[in-house]
């Protein structure tokens, strides 16, 4: 419902089909796909967590924020993620303000034609236009050129604070969890900063093996997680079967010496029948 390629019942059954054991569909900013996603993964016999992934800022840079487990009916959580998707449109108009400096004109347009629900349009959408435009030949180039800060296209944005992001999660009887933290490309010290807020705040996990992730990656967050206490995640990261690194349930398993979120999400998880 933000910006994968596949409809909730089509990332069910491909998950299914892959060996998942436990699913939880994790939209931007979005939880307008749970219900659908929960019925799909029932009628499938696949057990599942409702999911999304939070944009927060933090230290200048934007860091996502798994929730899952909680009740995609609590009002709190619907009316914090509506106000996070708020303000998507202007800074899209200003990415493609950006984007025609630099001779790449309708990209607001162009960006338009990919989107599904226009509360959410997204790097992602203007990454894809870019790609069938031909200015170049992947969403991976359109990122590195255009779309990260300092490139032409990068808008700053203000998203949800991080402690609010945690809190609507845990009012809502869910589990806040970091999301990808190599990506971030913060200093020790920030990262420090990151996560005794976030656990400060009452977050508990960090996704340590991830499509977003090398194997070094992982080897260094399992050490992270141990070190700070915190329940450990995997998630595909998966967008599109075109995009995207890794598939539905085709990433390494955690470290055995890890205790996994679903550990502590035994009563939030949907079992089918
Ligand atoms: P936005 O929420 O509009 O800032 O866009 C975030 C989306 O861009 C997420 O779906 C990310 O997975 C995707 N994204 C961020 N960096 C990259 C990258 N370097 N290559 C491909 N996708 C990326
Ligand atoms: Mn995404």
């Amino acid at each position: 419902m933000s910006d994968g390629t596949l409809e909730p019942e089509a990332l069910a059954a491909r998950a299914k089909a892959n060996g998942v054991e436990l699913w939880a569909l994790t939209d931007h900013d979005e939880i307008g796909g749970q219900q659908r996603a929960l019925e799909a993964a029932m009628g499938l016999g696949l057990p599942y967590l409702t999911g999304c992934e939070i944009s927060v800022s933090f230290a200048g840079r934007v860091v996502h924020i798994v929730g899952l487990g909680f009740d995609h009916h609590d009002e709190a959580l619907l009316a914090g993620l509506k106000a996070t998707r708020g303000g998507r449109q202007e800074r899209a108009r200003e990415m493609a303000a950006g984007l025609a400096k630099v001779g790449i004109n309708e990209a607001y347009e162009g960006a338009l034609q990919y989107v599904s629900n226009p509360e959410l349009i997204s790097r992602t959408h203007f990454a894809r236009f870019l790609v069938e435009a031909g200015h170049c030949s992947d969403v991976s180039e359109v990122f590195r050129r255009y779309l990260t800060e300092g490139k032409p296209g990068f808008v700053e944005h203000r998203w949800a604070r991080l402690g609010d992001a945690v809190r609507w999660l845990k009012q809502a009887q869910g589990m806040a969890v970091i999301a990808h933290p190599a990506r971030y490309g913060f200093t020790p010290t920030e990262e420090y900063a990151l996560i005794t807020e976030f656990m400060a705040h009452g977050g508990r996990g960090i996704e340590v093996v991830t499509g977003s992730h090398s194997a070094a990656d992982a080897v260094k967050y399992a050490d992270t997680a141990l070190e700070f206490d915190l329940l450990a995640s995997r998630g595909s990261d998966f967008h599109s079967p075109t995009e995207s690194h890794t598939d539905l349930g085709k990433l390494d398993y955690l470290p055995g010496r890890l205790t996994p979120v679903w550990q502590a999400l035994e009563t939030r998880i949907h079992q089918p029948g």
